[in-house]
């Protein structure tokens, strides 16, 4: 499938985990695809080389999702290079966890700023190139904690239920242009963001999920990939679960 052919996307924290996979697969269906990163330089290559090893197109930037301004310079970097930009997959996200006791203003402010302050700033660069292209596509990447809430992650959750509301804000008022804009709720998907849990955890978890497993990161890529595609055209302000029926 070609699909994306002379499409670019930008696909933030595209070095590891699910943004890696949603990477490899939009540029595995002819997508030019730009991965950020903060500062795993060697994984950010490894991604851009995996995808050039195989026939495609990429190349890796760095900036800090949480700094405004280099949202929005990374944004007119890409259009001085590319003249275009399609597709922005927001994925980047960090997860502090904690009960709320003991939590941490900083470590609140620095979750708040990168998973959905950082959602907002791209949004709202990639805003103007996609009107004056009169299209595009947004696929914002939340959490299934962001609908179910979770016991020690009230910051991780709040901010990923923040992003499913400014999913669907940013939805009606970008219709009328052309640009769409969904999100994708993963549950328990096997990355680095999940490793450190211990193998009883992960069993217990597994076994309260109806397809008895944990999810990889290519079944969200799928997911983002088919939202950001024109198979979606008539899907906009959408809550994709992604979580083997976790949560219904
Ligand atoms: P991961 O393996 O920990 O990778 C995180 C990615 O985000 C990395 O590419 C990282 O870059 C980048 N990143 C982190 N902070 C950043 C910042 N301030 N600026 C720019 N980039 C930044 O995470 P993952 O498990 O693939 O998760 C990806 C997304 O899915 C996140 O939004 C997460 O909340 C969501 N999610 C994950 C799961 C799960 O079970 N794994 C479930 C639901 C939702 P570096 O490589 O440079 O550090």
């Amino acid at each position: 499938m070609s699909d994306f052919a002379n499409k670019v996307a930008l696909v933030t924290g595209g070095s590891r985990g699910i943004g890696r996979a949603i990477a490899q697969t939009l540029a595995k269906r002819g997508a030019t695809v730009v991965i950020s990163y903060a500062g795993n330089e060697a994984a950010a290559t490894e991604t851009v080389k995996s995808i050039v090893d195989a026939g495609g197109k990429a190349k890796a930037i760095r900036f800090d999702v949480a700094d405004s301004e280099a949202c929005g310079k990374a944004v007119d970097d890409v259009m001085k290079e590319f003249s275009r930009l399609d597709i922005l997959v927001n994925n980047a996200g960090v997860a502090i966890d904690g009960l709320l006791m003991r939590f941490k203003d900083e470590d609140w402010d620095k979750t708040l700023d990168t998973n959905l302050k950082g959602a907002f700033s791209l949004m709202r660069a990639v805003s103007r190139p996609m009107m004056k292209q009169k299209g595009g596509s947004i696929v914002n990447v939340s959490s299934i904690v962001g609908e179910m809430g979770n016991a020690g992650q009230a910051a991780y959750s709040a901010s990923k239920a923040g992003l499913i509301g400014l999913t669907k804000s940013i939805a009606r008022e970008l219709a009328s242009r052309n640009i769409r804009v969904n999100c994708v709720t993963p549950g328990f998907i096997t990355t680095d963001m999940t490793a450190g849990l211990n193998e009883e955890l992960k069993k217990k978890m597994a076994d309260a999920i109806p397809l008895s497993r944990i999810g990889n990161a290519e079944e969200v890529a799928n997911a983002v990939a088919f939202l950001a595609s024109d198979h979606a055209s008539y899907i906009t302000g959408e809550v994709l679960k992604v979580n083997g029926g976790m949560y219904m």
